[in-house]
């Protein structure tokens, strides 16, 4: 017989903008499958105890691991980021940095969508109860709360792209130093969705080999924001610089419409990932 190994390395919680408490997302992860999750909570690792808890209760393999703002001149590139020491003290200064900057944007964001639309800050507050790390999904549901839109996705498409009114930059340290910082806390670095060209500008190929040589460790090549052509290039980048290859969903619960398992990772790639980082993998 053989045994199909069913793995998922990019899951969002309500640690930062997913729907599903930590614990729900390894819960949903069991429902659908998968025999190894990865929670990857934009710039914070607060959910990493209580997914643990949860995966080992119900005997889930879980990746403790996150997704690090970035930027390359000037791409916004999201860095995977598995199994590193959570407690590395450059990595979590880094961490706090980016996220109070992330706090006051969303503020600034705010103060620009409250001349047009009845939002306030403290609708923002209410959505974002859990979270550690504030992001435009918190804003889009305040705007949905607000009978302004009808979900998450037209907030985005209406009011919080990157092109829109609205739309603010928040501090991100270069990918560079951030694969540096990754590396130094015994985590292993892997590019997000860097083919998704529906978010803004993507990387060049020049630059994944200008990261390769600094330390990165995979591609997220198979995400649902690539089309066929992006998936072919980027798996061809990764073949020359010998790259890992992972596949994910991206899941963010309800808010988005990212199934957990839509996208999967090769085992031997985990094991490569694994034996790279300095947190162990939970296995079921
Ligand atoms: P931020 O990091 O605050 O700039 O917000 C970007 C995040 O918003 C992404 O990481 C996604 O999680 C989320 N996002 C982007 N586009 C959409 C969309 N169309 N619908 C829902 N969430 C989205
Ligand atoms: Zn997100
Ligand atoms: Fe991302
Ligand atoms: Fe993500």
């Amino acid at each position: 017989m053989w045994l199909v190994v069913r793995i998922d390395l990019h899951a969002h919680s309500d640690a930062s903008d997913g729907t599903d408490s930590p614990g729900e997302v390894v819960a949903s992860a069991r429902e659908a499958g998968l025999d190894v999750v990865a929670l990857t909570d934009h710039d914070t690792t607060a959910g990493w105890g209580e997914a643990a808890e949860t995966a080992r209760a119900l005997g889930v393999g879980l990746v403790r691991g996150m997704e690090m703002s970035t930027r390359y001149k000037n791409v916004s590139v999201h860095l995977l980021c598995y199994l590193h020491d959570p407690g590395s003290p450059a990595l979590v200064a880094e961490l706090a940095k980016i996220r109070d900057e992330r706090a006051g944007r969303a503020r600034v964001m705010v103060d620009r969508i409250t001349e047009d639309y009845p939002i306030t800050w403290d609708d923002v507050l209410a959505q974002a109860a859990g979270a550690r790390s504030l992001g435009r999904p918190h804003l889009a549901d305040a705007l949905v709360a607000a009978g302004v839109v009808a979900d998450r996705d037209e907030a985005f498409e209406r009011l919080l792209s990157t092109r829109g009114p609205y739309y603010v930059q928040h501090y991100a340290p270069a990918t560079k130093r951030a694969i540096d910082l990754v590396r130094a806390a015994g985590g292993v670095p892997v590019l997000a969705h860097p083919g998704a060209t529906q978010r803004g500008r993507i990387l060049p190929d020049k630059a994944f080999a200008a990261l390769a040589e600094v330390g990165l460790a995979g591609i997220e090549v198979h995400h649902r924001d690539h089309s066929p052509a992006q998936v072919g290039r980027l798996a061809e980048i990764a073949r020359r610089l010998d790259l890992l290859v992972t596949g994910s969903s991206d899941y963010h619960g309800d808010g988005k419409p990212n199934r957990l398992g839509e996208n999967l990772t090769d085992e031997h790639v985990l094991d490569a990932i694994a034996a790279q980082g300095v947190t162990p993998v939970l296995r079921s």
